[in-house]
């Protein structure tokens, strides 16, 4: 067996202070300055998820793009879904799921519709023939310094796109998933120490925590686990297109412990844990990646 280097958390990936930019919403992956890293040369599989069907959401960039690479190379075969203006993103996600031999199905489209979150649980069941893995991901961030900033339209989105859209496809999925599935959520420190300009967004983390908790209780006796992550400041397309303000995006997750935001590879492994058999104890649990600080 190879034997591992150490490697000193701290200095692992880039710390502030980071290049003003800003991307017009949802933003690329492909276009941040550093690029995010989702473990595409890193990652490394050792079958923990073979035959495993899998559909995640927000699978283009980010954490979902850190999970659907870490899947795919743990054997599952993945669908990922995210909005058409993502496509590049999305492509180069697909090819690296195809390169370990997986089946990648893209399948874009807004989720804040009710009647195309219940079309992409059909797709994603027909393209991979069954599904036993949901990862609930997506999210709408938009920094608004106040209460009186955030419009009607503003809620409506952050609720439909957080809270809705997890809500209809764990209904659809509900169905098809066989004892030994589960379902995953993206929760946030927000959850527990929401900041002031993250009014409608925090909330949102809040009741994913919350319904994760519900669910895994409500699901136990049929055999489904349900847990959150929960992460901390990590560098996505989400934080430049606006989710963070400039002047909190220079100096972005200099506040941890740890010095520095944290990237996406950084979680995978966790999504991993949650979806394998061998976690067999753990529903209703949320586990953090923070870098010292706002752990659940
Ligand atoms: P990201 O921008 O890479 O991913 C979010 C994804 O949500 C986008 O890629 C997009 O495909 C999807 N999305 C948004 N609105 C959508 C809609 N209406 N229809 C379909 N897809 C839509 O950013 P990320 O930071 O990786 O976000 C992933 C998850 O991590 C989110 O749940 C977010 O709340 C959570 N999170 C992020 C951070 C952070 O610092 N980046 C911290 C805590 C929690
Ligand atoms: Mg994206």
């Amino acid at each position: 067996m190879a034997e591992q280097d150490l490697i000193d958390p701290v200095a692992r990936h880039p710390k502030p202070p980071f290049k003003k930019q800003s991307q017009p919403w949802p933003g690329l992956a492909g276009k941040m300055e550093p690029r995010p890293d989702h473990g595409e040369t890193s990652y490394e599989g050792s079958g923990r998820l073979a035959g495993r069907k899998a559909l995640i959401t927000g699978g283009d960039s980010g954490m979902g793009r850190a999970a659907a690479i870490a899947y795919a190379r743990e054997g599952a075969d993945v669908a990922i879904n995210y909005l058409p203006a993502e496509e590049p993103d999305a492509q180069e996600v697909i090819a690296l799921i195809k390169k370990e031999g997986r089946t990648g199905l893209p399948i874009p489209g807004d989720l804040k519709d009710e009647a195309f979150c219940k079309k992409l649980v059909e797709q994603a069941v027909q393209g991979l023939g069954g599904l036993d893995i949901i990862v609930n991901n997506a999210a709408r961030q938009q920094t608004r310094a106040s209460i009186l900033d955030v419009s009607s339209e503003d809620f409506d989105a952050t609720m439909k796109t957080n809270i809705y859209a997890p809500f209809w496809i764990i209904k659809a999925a509900l169905p098809h998933l066989k004892p030994g599935s589960c379902i995953v959520g993206t929760t946030s420190e927000q959850a527990y120490d929401p900041s002031p300009d993250l009014y409608d967004y925090a909330q949102t983390k809040a009741a994913t925590m919350n319904y994760v908790k519900s669910l895994a209780k409500q699901l136990a006796s049929k055999g489904i686990r349900v847990n959150g992550v929960a992460p901390g400041p990590i560098w996505t397309p989400l934080q430049v297109s606006g989710g963070a303000t400039m002047e909190k995006l220079e100096k972005f997750g200099g506040m941890t412990p740890l010095g520095r935001p944290g990237q996406p590879a950084e979680l995978a492994s966790i999504y991993v844990q949650l979806a394998a058999a061998d976690a067999s104890y753990a529903t209703g649990q949320v586990y953090g990646a923070a870098g010292g600080s706002g752990q659940p």
